[in-house]
């Protein structure tokens, strides 16, 4: 760190320290644009956990060590049928995000960078640096700044909203080796509504209420659906909630506010629309933005968590569902039968041909999918 009169200077000041911010901080260190400062006024940071399709990519070596557990099955069930999954090329792992966020934290203050909660609250670029203001009055002056501050949601966006509970129950209710990814055995009256278990062994899982809708839910909502979830379909009487996590993600966002620096994560399109999946995609993108910042390049190029195609694919796939919320179970039961286990993990992480692409938009509902597609078209 330098002392540029009063103010300090950074290479790379990061605007939000959450998952992108710090990925990115963590992946600069031992570079020319360490050490960096992080500014956040979010004192706390709730537990959760990240889950994602690991393909054995070098960029996820991090995230993989810390995994608290993975799983080669995976089950998506409705009313009708359970379709099981198997892959012996991917894995569906997850972490816990303090455990994730506390190592990043760690080694970047361990190499003497700087974590400091604080609102930036504007941004100047002068001639030789950028400066930086934060709500308490402080000014930091940086060579380049990022900016991961969440975007705000439209007016018209669907949320993919959830809460879900860990909980710990005395007997065996879970197989630990399966996770339920999708369980549309639930009332569907109030948007798009499945079940999510992440069964950690037979006697612990997170089981969360996920819906996508125009509206977000009181907790007491999803609370109900998840008891009501254990006592008639996991047939389990009784358990202890050990961690609650919940969220709210728009699936449209805009760009309203004065940009505070290079866009990253959420900011930056990290996230799979039809998913809500971004962790795996903000690592890529963070690795990505640093090998560039290594090789010296000065504009940097951001990318998006999916290509143009899957966003098209994605904004078509929610049109319809919001359009037609009943669908919904149809529509993912269909998708999973149509594809082997590892071409849908593909479609899930976005590496995925386009004759995977083409069997899916050939196996869903044609006229729906037209009239979304036009829809679409004319936004
Ligand atoms: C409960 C929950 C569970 C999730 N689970 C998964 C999952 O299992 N798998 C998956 O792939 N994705 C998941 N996601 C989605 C996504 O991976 C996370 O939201 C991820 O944390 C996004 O990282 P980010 O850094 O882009 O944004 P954030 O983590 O939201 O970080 C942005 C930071 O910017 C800060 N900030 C805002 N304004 C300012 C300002 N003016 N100045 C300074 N700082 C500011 C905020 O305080 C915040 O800490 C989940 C999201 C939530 C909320």
């Amino acid at each position: 760190m330098i002392e540029t009169s009063d103010v300090e200077y950074f290479p790379t000041a990061i605007v939000g320290a959450g998952c992108a911010g710090l990925t990115l901080a963590y992946e600069l260190i031992n570079s020319k644009d360490f050490p960096c400062i992080l500014l956040d006024p979010q004192k706390f940071r709730p537990e959760h956990a990240f889950s994602f399709w690991d393909d054995g990519h070098p960029n996820l070596t991090l995230a993989r060590s810390l995994a608290r557990k993975t799983w080669s099955k995976w089950e998506i069930k409705t009313f009708e049928e359970t379709i099981q999954k198997y892959s012996s090329r991917f894995v569906y792992s997850t972490v816990s995000s303090s455990n994730y966020e506390t190592y990043l934290f760690k080694k970047i203050a361990e190499n003497r960078g700087t974590i400091l909660n604080a609102r930036v609250t504007d941004l100047y670029n002068e001639d030789t640096y950028t400066r930086l203001e934060t709500s308490s009055g402080d000014v930091f002056l940086a060579n380049r700044v990022f900016d991961s501050r969440p975007p705000s949601p439209t007016k018209k966006t669907i949320f993919q909203h959830f809460l879900g509970w860990e909980i710990k129950t005395n007997k065996s209710v879970f197989d630990d080796t399966l996770v339920t990814l999708m369980d549309f055995r639930v009332p569907q009256e109030d948007g798009i509504h499945f079940i999510y278990v992440l069964p950690y062994s037979e006697t612990s899982a997170l089981v969360e209420s996920t819906v996508y809708s125009d509206t977000v839910f009181n907790p007491k909502w999803y609370e109900n659906q998840i008891t009501e979830y254990l006592t008639n379909v996991i047939q389990c009487k009784s358990w202890d909630v050990v961690i609650k996590e919940k969220g709210a993600i728009p699936l449209n966002y805009k760009k309203d506010l004065k940009p505070l620096g290079t866009p990253i994560g959420l900011n930056a399109a990290a996230m799979r629309a039809s998913t809500g999946y971004a962790f795996s995609q903000i690592i890529h993108q963070a690795i990505n933005v640093s090998g560039q910042l290594k090789q010296g390049q000065d504009l940097i190029q951001i990318k998006p968590g999916a290509t143009s195609f899957e966003n098209w694919m994605d904004n078509v796939f929610l049109d319809v569902l919001s359009s037609s919320p009943k669908l919904a179970p149809y529509v993912f039961s269909t998708l999973a039968k149509t594809l082997s286990g590892d071409d849908f993990v593909k479609f899930m992480i976005g590496d995925c041909p386009l004759s995977i692409k083409l069997r899916i938009i050939f196996a869903l509902p044609k006229s729906d999918f037209i009239l979304g597609a036009l829809r679409n078209a004319f936004k």
